[in-house]
């Protein structure tokens, strides 16, 4: 393939194709995932629907692969892929806000700052992630737990529309009235059924002020393991006005605000956001709180944008990550001890095994292909490094984590948080239980030949 033939692309375009040649390329086809180190053919960075119609059809006429990218913040580098397209959708941005329908009109590559940015004006919000830099596309296609998902539910369960480019180049929009099959899929079916260039969003009342609590204890002297049965306590009465984790770890070298000396020690920490009147929060938390020696406190009344952002500045662009998660009944004693003891001796200063508590809306049924697991827990051990000579140490670290605790999990996975190719089409099967032949088979009709594969893939089949 040469540069000329893809000019003939370039010039039906609003936006604009980053070729190989192009000085900007570099830094076009990075993705946050510093482990990820691909080359396209070229990104098509698209500003229009049509442009979206046009890189959709080239690379099938092409027989290019395609990569969706939102957000840029798949763990496993769906974003990006070798001498294929990657259709990027980050100029996309544009956010709006109905105030009679209640919901939100989003470009399908905003990111949810982006989103949390207007929709607060309000004192409104959708349901996003826990970290404001990542897509709405990929997380909200693909579940979506964030800090109000105990009282409002997954982002999926709030997307009541899309705009969306299938496979063939048709611009279809799905609602409840118009292929409301399309809408089912749509929620929690990833990027599989073509490409979002517009949701709609239901919109909730949030804050603007919120109670949110961050607190990380010292974890020394088997506090870790006492925190994590506090925290199951907590969680066993907590009201769903609360969303909440716990994660253990160790304080790295550099960490900042943490009181002098405790590097290197083992932390339980605890974040949770209260939905609702803000001293009532404050004291449903006040246990969590009060819980230990605390080596950083950023707890209190704070905007829910801040809230959205607080933990951004953990995960830095370029940074190594491999991460993984499995669906967890119940912290038992075992559970918890394994936890406790991975989580102090990580391969890396910078990683954590983290637990959120899946509850009330959150644990509801979704109308739509994300299949809920009736797991109270949501373990996810993510090892965060920096330099390529600790990869194999760090994934090895992740892998035997997940290995040893399988056992305990109901056997499925919150697809979103990680590639799980080396677990094959069992996991998808596992993850998405009875609806997986529903999703197949509305993936057979929206995109039978498997153009949008680069993602947690579904593989089409007929109709039976
Ligand atoms: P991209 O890399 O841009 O895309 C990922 C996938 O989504 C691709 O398969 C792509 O095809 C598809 N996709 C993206 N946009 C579109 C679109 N508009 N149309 C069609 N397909 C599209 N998940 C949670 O649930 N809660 C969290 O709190 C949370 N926190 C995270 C924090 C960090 C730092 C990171 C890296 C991830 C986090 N995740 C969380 C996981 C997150 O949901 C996924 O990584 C998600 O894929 C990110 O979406 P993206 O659009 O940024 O990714």
């Amino acid at each position: 393939m040469t540069h000329n033939d893809l000019s003939e692309l370039e010039a039906s375009l609003d936006g604009t194709l980053i070729s190989r040649e192009n000085p900007d390329f570099d830094e076009a086809r990075r993705v946050w995932n510093g482990l990820i180190d691909r080359t396209p053919l070229a990104v098509v960075r698209c500003t229009s629907t049509d442009d979206v119609v046009a890189a959709v059809n080239y690379a099938r006429e092409h027989s290019l692969a395609v990569a969706v990218r939102g957000g840029g913040h798949s763990v496993a580098g769906h974003g990006t892929v070798n001498d294929g397209l990657v259709i990027d959708l980050s100029a996309m941005n544009h956010v709006g806000v109905d105030h009679t329908a209640l919901t939100a009109s989003v470009g399908g590559g905003a990111t949810w700052g982006e989103v949390d940015a207007l929709t607060q004006e309000s004192g409104l919000a959708v349901p996003g992630g826990v970290f404001s830099r990542t897509g709405i596309g990929g997380l909200a296609l693909g579940g979506g737990y964030g800090w109000i998902r105990n009282r409002y539910g997954l982002s999926c369960a709030s997307i009541v529309g899309a705009e969306v480019v299938t496979a063939s180049g048709t611009v279809v929009t799905a609602t409840e009235e118009h292929h409301p099959d399309l809408l089912w899929a749509l929620r929690g079916g990833g990027g599989n059924l073509g490409v979002v260039t517009r949701f709609t969003f239901r919109l909730h009342e949030v804050g603007p002020e919120v109670y949110f609590l961050a607190v990380f204890h010292d974890g020394r002297f088997g506090e870790t393991h006492r925190g994590l049965r506090a925290f199951r306590d907590f969680c066993a009465t907590a009201p769903t006005s609360v969303s909440a984790l716990a994660f253990v770890g160790q304080v790295a070298r550099d960490a900042e605000g943490f009181i002098e000396g405790s590097e290197g020690w083992p932390f339980i920490a605890f974040a949770a956001l209260h939905v609702g009147d803000l001293q009532d929060g404050e004291e449903i938390l006040r246990p969590l709180l009060e819980f230990g020696h605390p080596l950083f406190d950023g707890s209190g009344f704070i905007p829910y944008v801040s809230a959205q952002q607080f933990f951004d500045t953990e995960y830095p662009d370029g940074a190594r990550y491999y991460w993984k998660s499995l669906n967890v009944p119940e912290l038992s004693d075992e559970v918890i001890d394994f936890v406790a003891d991975a989580g102090a001796a990580p391969a890396s200063e910078l990683s954590t095994i983290d637990i959120w508590h899946v509850a009330g809306a959150a644990a509801e049924p979704v109308n739509g292909a994300f299949s809920a697991s009736a797991a109270s827990f949501l373990i996810n051990p993510e090892a965060n490094w920096v330099s390529t000579t600790d990869d194999e140490a760090n994934i090895a670290w992740t892998r035997n984590l997940v290995t040893a605790l399988n056992p305990y999990s109901d056997g499925s996975r919150y697809l979103n948080f990680a590639g799980f190719q080396e677990e094959g089409d069992d996991i998808m099967r596992a993850s998405f239980r009875d609806h997986y032949i529903r999703l197949a088979e509305i993936k057979a009709h929206w995109d039978p030949t498997n153009l949008f594969h680069l993602n947690q893939n579904i593989q089409p089949r007929a109709t039976s």
